[in-house]
């Protein structure tokens, strides 16, 4: 943050020792989301996970997008992921060994991918709550943010028969609809 954005954020009530911390551990989740969607994403094979390969990679790439947030990371990357604000978005065991995804294991990934959207949201709406009249930069990134998170959740819950998701593919990977306002064309 520029010396004015924070002295602004500071008048309006907000501490900003408080907002870093948040961030940090949400930027702490996408980042080790997006290396455990890449497991995720390879462990997704054979006839029902083939399906599921896309939606990962699309939910896994459009997760970078946290590093427009700003703040200062840790030098030490195991701290970083220790103060991550999701766990660990871990490979089922019942997948180990190159197994495809199917009946009980394709249940457990599904669960895995699920929760890690829905922590990502709760991440975000309190990122939002907090900045909400104050922030208002950072206000709509974690709102644009959150929205996508959204969408993730309902693309896999979905699968777990909690109805259509209207899931449509993203024209290209990556596409991040509401967060791509805020990149600027050197950090697409
Ligand atoms: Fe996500």
């Amino acid at each position: 943050m520029g010396k004015v954005a924070r002295e602004v954020v500071e008048k309006a009530g907000i501490k900003v020792e408080d907002l870093i911390k948040k961030l940090v551990a949400a930027a702490g989740a996408e980042f080790t989301t997006f290396y455990y969607y890449t497991i995720l994403r390879v462990g997704s094979i054979g006839m029902e996970g083939e399906g599921l390969k896309e939606i990962i990679e699309d939910a896994r790439i459009e997760d970078r997008s946290i590093y427009e947030l700003g703040g200062e990371l840790p030098r030490d990357i195991r701290a970083f992921a220790d103060q991550a604000g999701c766990p660990d978005a871990y490979l089922p065991d019942s997948l180990k060994g190159g197994k495809s995804p199917t009946g009980n294991s394709l249940k457990d990934l599904l669960k895995v991918l699920v929760e890690a959207e829905r922590c990502a949201i709760r991440c975000y709406s309190d990122l939002c709550q907090f900045t909400q009249g104050k922030d208002h930069r950072t206000y709509a990134i974690s709102a644009a943010i959150l929205n996508e998170e959204i969408e993730h959740e309902a693309w896999f819950s979905e699968f777990i028969g909690e109805g259509p998701s209207g899931h449509f593919r993203r024209g290209k990977p990556g596409a991040s609809p509401y967060v791509a306002p805020f990149m600027t064309a050197d950090h697409k």
